[in-house]
Parts: structure tokens; C-alpha cells; sequence
């Protein structure tokens, strides 16, 4: 039977409802929308029945790879699980029904959501204030540096050079460019860190900052952080920290107390909001004390018991987001905080960092790793090995992984490493899980002696097989049939 989903516009005393269920009182539409908007005819929606409708996006997520199927290696982009209680929170109707033109007194809630996240990300990563403005790592960057470049404006100061290490996500030099500054790379040293002769050679009095991953994209701890700190600031110059790598550090270090002066945190990324597919994301900014003056406005104060958006900030580099950044990624990242604690959060980086050392332990033999043995949350294998005795390549290495039902991990980056295999297990995975990711890779390694035909050929058992990748980049099909 063909159940009639759409909604009798026609009916004298139609009711405004909510998509997501929730109770609001139930108004005339009349009272809501003026009349000349009101559609008279009914809209043409397609009549289908609730199995069909479940059927279709049941068949879809089949078709797709996702979360709450198994496991996403990738590394450097922290792909962990979306606890459900984040999203019953975000659907709560005094989260879900707001609108951002409301008063003051009645997103009371809200306000108090967002200025307590604030306080709390703060609290973890010691700096001196936040703002949840930005809608991702890389918006987050560009607050950053427009806050880092308003700073030296400020004091008469007219630097326009950028330091980025040769590891750094690609976001960090484009970030830099997109406020007007050029790009000296710096480069790593043998042991997978910031080379400190490089990086002194370079800051001169044109440096306006230094941008740094810690821990860097390969998972390594910036041991020599004070003193690069020290070097930075003699300099004039300032710190930022890529907090794309946050979920190593919670509870054990915070980079505040590192002398960054403004870093940016990835909520999508180390606090448990979904990710990727285009989604929201959110990257909030951190700033130390010099740069509170420029922060973006609106920022949130709370006066006595009440919470208020404030614009008295003559110096502020403005608005950096329409309203006040992805709301609902700031509850689901609250949620999570809550959920775990202080305590929690620290579970949080331990396991993380236990769990990709467990897994390195598992593949140490078989592939190949050009730095340090003992990582933090992730780590860089290379696939030369591989390449060399059989001409396999990382590309076939990963598109062969999706055969053994494995998302596979970032490829190809950083750049620093050739053939690289970047892996980043994350703390939500179990042992188990990652005994059989770690099997699939060692089962791969043997195919690629023994059978490279095979892995050549990879990926065989997905609904798409696999692709001309200049073909696919050119003429880009995403309605295949399937
Ligand atoms: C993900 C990531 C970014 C960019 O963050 P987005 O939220 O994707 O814009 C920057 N740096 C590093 C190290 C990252 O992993």
C-alpha cells in the first residue's frame, strides 16, 4: 500500500510542524508565514512507502563506508566513532528549534552551552581564551593568522613571512597564503622533527610566526619545543599550533604551557563530531594573553547569572562566521567532554597513543618505517619495500585494503615520507579490531611477494571497481548505476 506522505496544504487550519519530531506548540502556518509565501497547490513529492523509504537509504549506507560499519584508518584525520548520545543532545528542541536571530533571554541555554565549552577547551589546552567562530581546521587557521597578523599591526610591526614545516598538512601554507603572507618551508631533521639549525637560519625580522604540528603529522612528539618556543619569541615572531593532533595530548600536556600563542582544535576531529562528506565541522581558536584584543566578535560574556553576545571589541579582526559558528558540532563536542571527564579525556590520549603503538608493533616486520619506533596517536609506514621488489605501489597497498573490507588509510602524505602509509588506529577501536586491520595489511604484504597481479588489480569485491584516476578526475561520474 501507498501511503500518502505529503502534507494536505489545502486543509483550512494547517498546522507548522517540526521535521525532527520534537514537541513545539503547534501554530497556524498562517501566523508563522505571510500568506503570499503560502503554497496553494501541493508540492510534487515522490509517493512512496515507509519500507521503500527505509529500504533506499538502508541499501545506500550498505553501498557506503561509514563509521558505524568499521574501523577508518586514516591517519592524521582522527575518524572515531560519533557516540549516539551527541546526537540525541543536538536534537533536543531547545538546541535543534533555535533561531539565530532569537533574543538574548531566550537562548539562554545556548549562550551558556557555548560559553562553558569555550572555558572547558580552554582549561585543556591552557590557553587564555577561545572563540568557537571558525567552521573548520583550516577556517580556524585563517582566524589564527589574521589575529597573529593584526597583533603585529598593532605594535607597528611588518613582517610578511610565514615559517611552515615541510610535514604540515597542506591547510597550513594555503591558510598562509590566503592572508597574504609568503611561505618559507622548514624543514624536518633525520629523526622526523623540526630541524633546529634549519629552522634558525630562517627567522629573520620579516618572520611573523611559526607554524608547528604538535604532535607532527608523523605522530612525533616536538621534544625541543620549549627552545623553539624561546627561538620563535626572541625573534618577535609568534607560535601557532595545527591542533589537528589534539586527541595525543589531553590531560597530559597542553600547548599553552608549550608557549604557543594561538592554535586552532579540529571539535570534528579529537571531540567526536561526525566528519568528512562535507559536513559541518568546527575549529574553534585558542589565543594566549597578547592576542585577546583581536579575538572575532561576537565573543560570549556572562554577566552575574546571564549570558550575553558582546561586539565591544574596538580591535577585534571581526566576524569570522555568519552567527556563531556550527552550533551543532559545539553541543555534540560539549556532550562528549561532559561524558568523560577530566579523567576520560586523558583515557582518551592514553589509549589512542597505546593503540597505535600496538598496531606499529604488529606491522613493524613486514613494512617499512623511516622514524623513531615509538609514536604518539599515529604513525607513517612506507611502502618502498614493496615497491621495489615487486612494484606493488601505497596506491595499490590501500585500494587492495577495501578488498579486506578496510577504509583505507592517507596515502601519500606527508610528503616527507615516500610510498607513505599513514595510519592513525584512534582510542575507540578494540584490540580485536585491530588485530584483524593488522592481519589484512600482513596478508597484503605477502600478496604483494607472491601474487602482485593480484594486488595490481585491487579493489575487486566493491561495487566499483577499480577506477582510471585521470580519467576519474577529468570526467568526474558520480551517478553511476550500481
Ligand atoms: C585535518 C587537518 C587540518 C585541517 O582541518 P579541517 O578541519 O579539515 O579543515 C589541518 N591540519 C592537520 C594536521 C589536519 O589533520
Amino acid at each position: 500500500m501507498r501511503e500518502k506522505l505529503i502534507f494536505d496544504i489545502s486543509r483550512k487550519g494547517r498546522k507548522g510542524y517540526s521535521l525532527s519530531g520534537n514537541k513545539f506548540p503547534e501554530l497556524p502556518l498562517e501566523s508563522i508565514l505571510p500568506s503570499k509565501f503560502l503554497r496553494t497547490t501541493p508540492a510534487e513529492l515522490p509517493e512512496v512507502s515507509e519500507s521503500e523509504v527505509v529500504r533506499h537509504f538502508v541499501r545506500l549506507s550498505n553501498l557506503n563506508y561509514h563509521v558505524d560499519k568499521n574501523m577508518y584508518p586514516l591517519g592524521s584525520c582522527t575518524m572515531k566513532y560519533n557516540p549516539k548520545i551527541n546526537d540525541y543532545t543536538c536534537d533536543l528542541p531547545g538546541f535543534s528549534a533555535l533561531h539565530p536571530l532569537q533574543p538574548g533571554a531566550t537562548t539562554q541555554g545556548a549562550l551558556q552551552l557555548m560559553y562553558e565549552l569555550a572555558e572547558m577547551l580552554r582549561e585543556i589546552a591552557g590557553m587564555a581564551a577561545v572563540t568557537l567562530q571558525p567552521a573548520a581546521g583550516a577556517h580556524g587557521e585563517l582566524t589564527g593568522i589574521l589575529l597573529i597578523k593584526k597583533y603585529h599591526e598593532s605594535i607597528g610591526s611588518k613582517r610578511h613571512k610565514l615559517l611552515v614545516v615541510d610535514s604540515a598538512h597542506g591547510t597550513n601554507p594555503a591558510s598562509a597564503a590566503l592572508a597574504g603572507y609568503e611561505i618559507v618551508s622548514v624543514k624536518g631533521n633525520a629523526d622526523g622533527r623540526t630541524d633546529l639549525d634549519d629552522l634558525r637560519s630562517k627567522l629573520d625580522g620579516d618572520v611573523a610566526a611559526l607554524m608547528l604540528t604538535n604532535p607532527n603529522t608523523i605522530g612525533l612528539f616536538e621534544k625541543e619545543i620549549q627552545l623553539i618556543s624561546k627561538m620563535v619569541h626572541d625573534n618577535g615572531s609568534l607560535l601557532y599550533m595545527d591542533g589537528a593532533n589534539m586527541n595525543a595530548l589531553l590531560g597530559i600536556a597542553r600547548p599553552g604551557d608549550m608557549g604557543f600563542d594561538v592554535m586552532h582544535y579540529n571539535l570534528h576531529k579529537t571531540f567526536a563530531a561526525p566528519h568528512g562528506g562535507g559536513g559541518p565541522g568546527s575549529g574553534p581558536v585558542g589565543v594566549s594573553e597578547k592576542l585577546l584584543p583581536f579575538l572575532p566578535v561576537p565573543v560570549i560574556v556572562k554577566e552575574g547569572t546571564t549570558y550575553k553576545l558582546s561586539y565591544d571589541l574596538p580591535e577585534s579582526i571581526g566576524r569570522m562566521m555568519n552567527f556563531y559558528g556550527n552550533f551543532s558540532v559545539l553541543v555534540r563536542a560539549y556532550t562528549y567532554i561532559r561524558m568523560l571527564g577530566p579523567d576520560g579525556l586523558r583515557r582518551v590520549s592514553e589509549n589512542a597513543i597505546i593503540n597505535a603503538n600496538y598496531l606499529l608493533s604488529l606491522l613493524l616486520e613486514r613494512y617499512d618505517l623511516p622514524y623513531p619506533k615509538t609514536v604518539l596517536h599515529e604513525f607513517c609506514l612506507s611502502g618502498d619495500r614493496q615497491k621495489k621488489a615487486s612494484g606493488v605501489k601505497t596506491l595499490d597497498i590501500a585500494k587492495r585494503l577495501l578488498d579486506y573490507g578496510f577504509h583505507a588509510p592517507t596515502i601519500y602524505f606527508p610528503l616527507i615520507v615516500s610510498e607513505a602509509l599513514m595510519i592513525e588506529p584512534t582510542e575507540t577501536e578494540s584490540k580485536e579490531t585491530l588485530d584483524v586491520f593488522a592481519q589484512a595489511l600482513l596478508a597484503i604484504a605477502d600478496e604483494a611477494a607472491n601474487n602482485p597481479a593480484l594486488v595490481l588489480s585491487a579493489p575487486v569485491t566493491t561495487p566499483v571497481k577499480r577506477l582510471d584516476d585521470a580519467m576519474a578526475s577529468r570526467q568526474l561520474n558520480i551517478c553511476c548505476s550500481l
